[in-house]
């Protein structure tokens, strides 16, 4: 063990097992670093201070989660192109002395999603309008996406991100049904987490189309098990959370990872 360990963090609410942790610590094992990653409790009221311990500790950086993604910004020194179009950072990094906040989240979509389909001039719906939703949205638009269309249950949240894009907007109540010539589906909204595994994402669909989950866990929700049995092309959150832990572990370490690894270790505690 080297007298000097790497540091980098996870800036959030008391959690009693923090699967990033897991990611993340099977990417620094699978590149041969001796690295911690550190789930650290912060309040509110003391998210300024964390930030200046993590520069006095010489953090290589940190993870930002639900309530710091936005408050953390006016602490950093410098925010990323997508983090600022974002208007939230989970991710930052240290570059020399500064901190600099980054967005990986729609970014992570975006790499799961160009495992399977170029975005380039897709015609898309993105159910949602929360944090994730727009994420998820500014990196499509940025990657060149075509027509792109928000649906949300409060009319405000969701015309507001329509609107910051350039994406159309439509209400969701009962049933939405996805117009043909989609390409893709995108659930951002939280229906079916665990522990509401049962809940329905009220939409109709059919193939051609490729269905896309953010819910990581359960990996396998309802959505994805409907869309498999109407015929569709699924993919699932998962995919999105170890493509964010693999590009939070680039921007750390300068290395790529093994996603194969860190899906392993997600898996496996999910
Ligand atoms: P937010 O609370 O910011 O947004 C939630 C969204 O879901 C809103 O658009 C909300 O609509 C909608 N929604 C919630 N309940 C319903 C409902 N019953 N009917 C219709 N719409 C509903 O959450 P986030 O955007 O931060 O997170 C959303 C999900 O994304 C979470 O489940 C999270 O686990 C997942 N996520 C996954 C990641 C990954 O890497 N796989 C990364 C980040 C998030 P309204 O505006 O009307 O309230």
């Amino acid at each position: 063990m080297s007298f000097k360990q790497e540091l980098v963090g996870l800036f959030g609410q008391p959690v009693v097992e923090n699967p990033t942790q897991a990611m993340v610590e099977a990417a620094f094992g699978s590149l041969g670093l001796d690295w911690r990653y550190l789930t650290l409790e912060v309040a509110p009221a003391d998210l300024g201070d964390a930030v200046r311990g993590a520069r006095a500790f010489g953090f290589r950086g940190f993870h930002c989660t639900i309530p710091h993604k936005v408050a953390v910004v006016p602490h950093l020194d410098r925010i990323g192109e997508s983090a600022a179009a974002i208007g939230a950072v989970n991710c930052v990094v240290r570059e020399g002395d500064d901190l600099v906040g980054e967005n990986t989240d729609g970014k992570g979509f975006l790499r799961s999603l160009e495992s399977r389909l170029d975005p380039r001039g897709a015609s898309l719906v993105v159910l949602g309008a929360g944090g994730a939703a727009r994420a998820i949205a500014v990196e499509l638009k940025l990657a060149g996406a075509g027509r792109l269309t928000i649906v949300n249950r409060s009319e405000e949240r969701g015309r507001e991100l329509a609107e910051a894009v350039g994406a159309d907007f439509a209400r969701w109540s009962g049933d939405y049904a996805v117009p043909p010539g989609t390409d893709v589906l995108v659930n951002a909204t939280s229906l079916g987490l665990h522990p509401n595994v049962a809940e329905r994402v009220p939409v109709a669909f059919g193939p051609p189309l490729l269905v896309a989950d953010v819910i990581p866990n359960p990996p396998e929700t309802r959505l994805l098990r409907d869309a498999v049995a109407a015929g569709c092309e699924t993919l699932d959150g998962l995919g999105m959370l170890v493509e964010q832990g693999v590009l939070a572990v680039e921007y750390w370490t300068g290395r790529r990872p093994d996603a194969g690894v860190m899906r392993a270790a997600l898996a496996a505690v999910l």
